[in-house]
């Protein structure tokens, strides 16, 4: 007899146009850390939004799990099925126009395949900023930023996807769609349902098209590797730093002397800005619309945190090159770590006041466990921390129990702190237990009662999100 997911997939056959189906190859069975595998699935590759509505609206009435799938970077696992079923993976990559750019009202009509770096290179040309600023900015796609509300490094001044956001088209999961490509600043109508759609990880819908702020390209950019006399100095430099340049600054983040070590000791660069490695040092970013003078200031600024005792040391970038090789550097300590063979890798975030505790407690802890140390770096401009630990002796990372040991660890710090233990990337999958242990009990059954409101069927992206 033929298994029952079986036959709903081969209704679905009967139902669809065959160019909808495409090959579901290798790229959609894992994800970047390899910790989720999906066995089987079918793979389909919609070009319009009423092409995604027909195919939900067929896997809703067969009950067939439907995956959204980006660019497929995502951290938790969310894009990987890995229930019993075979699922509908709807990768969005063919539905990825840029509808319409007002430069008026600074804002980008963009379709949810749009990969985040041809978006930022389209409204450059305009002169426009799109500032969302992650790693993984040319594979990475608009619908799945929004789906998991993305951070990176500009949150400090542009805020998180949500922040960038004004509308939304979704293909909800009965297949009706819910058109909000709202281009108001300002709309206090009913309830905010963009921002209900907005980092749940394709469980309440597939996100199909998205109206965006954009923003003038600053005209002056400074940046600079200061070196601080230890972390509680690194807060305190951000404040001064604030009273100094207000909102020009565009990133602000710390980096370790095992952060230097390792992208040096994996060659992936040749030379750190300092001549003896600091224990810790910020790289600075700020950038102007208007003429002022940026570098000067940031030397001069600089030197008076210097008087006050709050930097030790200072390099500046002098030309547009230096610049970007600052960024760089910054840019490839993910990269690094993975080379050097990290244990855990944690991205947590604490309130901003509270980072040189959080990193003093998980020092003293991972210590207690004998072997180990961490490289802890990121962007303490808005509290996001990464905290990997690695063996002294380069044991093999692959170590589930003892990799369970120290998330339970950081976990437990985190929340002593009122912090998060998924600062970027979401829950997906991997991080379920952990909502489920941070949140209330109110909290999580009102989750429950969503989902099963906008989805009865529990369709869309089960074994995501839902404790
Ligand atoms: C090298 C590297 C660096 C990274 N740096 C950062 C960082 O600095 N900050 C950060 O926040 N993240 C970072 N990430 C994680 C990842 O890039 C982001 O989560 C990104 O937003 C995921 O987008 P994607 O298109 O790849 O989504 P996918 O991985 O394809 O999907 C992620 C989730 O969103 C859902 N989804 C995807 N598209 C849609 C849609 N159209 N509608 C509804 N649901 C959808 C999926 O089902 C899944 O649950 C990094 C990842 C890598 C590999």
């Amino acid at each position: 007899m033929q298994n029952p997911s079986r036959k709903k997939i081969a209704k679905l056959r009967e139902k669809l146009n065959p160019s909808l189906f495409s090959e579901f190859s290798d790229r959609y069975k894992s994800e970047p850390r390899g910790q989720f595998k999906a066995s089987e699935g079918i793979l389909l590759a919609p070009e319009t939004t009423r092409d995604v509505a027909e195919i939900v609206s067929h896997c809703n009435a067969l009950k067939i799990p439907v995956i959204p799938y980006g660019g497929g970077t995502g951290l938790v696992g969310g894009q990987i099925y890995t229930g019993p079923e075979i699922p509908a993976v709807i990768s969005l990559h063919k539905l990825n126009k840029i509808r319409d750019i007002s430069v008026a009202d600074n804002l980008v009509t963009v379709e949810a395949g749009c990969i985040l770096q041809e978006l930022q290179e389209h409204v450059a040309q305009s002169n426009l900023l799109f500032p969302l600023s992650i790693a993984s900015k040319g594979s990475c796609q608009i619908g799945g930023n929004l789906a998991t509300n993305a951070g990176g490094v500009h949150v400090i001044r542009y805020g998180n996807t949500r922040d960038l956001c004004l509308g939304l088209e979704v293909v909800l999961p009965d297949g009706s769609v819910m058109n909000n490509l709202n281009s108001l600043y300002k709309d206090n109508q009913g309830l905010d349902l963009k921002n209900l759609m907005i980092g749940s990880e394709g469980i309440l819908g597939i996100i199909t098209a998205a109206t965006m702020k954009v923003f003038p390209k600053p005209v002056e950019e400074a940046t600079a590797y200061l070196s601080v006399p230890d972390l509680d100095s690194a807060i305190m430099l951000l404040q001064f730093f604030r009273e100094n340049f207000g909102g020009l600054i565009s990133a602000f983040e710390l980096i370790s002397k095992a952060s230097f070590q390792f992208v040096k000791k994996t060659g992936l660069v040749t030379r750190v800005p300092f001549e003896t490695t600091p224990k810790w040092a910020v790289l600075v970013d700020l950038g102007s619309e208007f003429h002022i003078d940026l570098h000067e200031r940031l030397v001069e600024v600089s030197g008076q945190a210097l008087s006050k005792k709050l930097i030790l040391d200072g390099v500046f970038a002098n030309s547009e090159k230096q610049r970007l090789d600052f960024w760089n550097l910054r840019e490839l300590i993910p990269e690094a770590n993975r080379r050097i063979g990290y244990i855990a890798a944690n991205n947590i975030s604490v309130p901003i006041s509270k980072i040189s505790k959080f990193v003093e407690m998980a020092d003293a802890e991972i210590a207690k466990l004998g072997g180990l140390t961490a490289n802890c770096f990121g962007h303490i401009g808005d509290g996001n921390i990464h905290y990997n630990v690695f063996g002294l002796s380069g044991e093999s990372h692959d170590n589930p129990e003892l990799k369970s040991k120290i998330r339970e660890i950081i976990f437990s710090i985190v929340n002593s702190l009122e912090g998060s233990s998924s600062a970027e990337h979401g829950t997906g999958r991997l991080r379920i237990n952990e909502l489920r242990r941070s949140r209330d009990k109110t909290y999580l059954s009102t989750i429950r009662k969503i989902k099963g409101t906008m989805d009865p069927n529990n369709i869309m992206n089960p074994g995501v999100l839902v404790p």
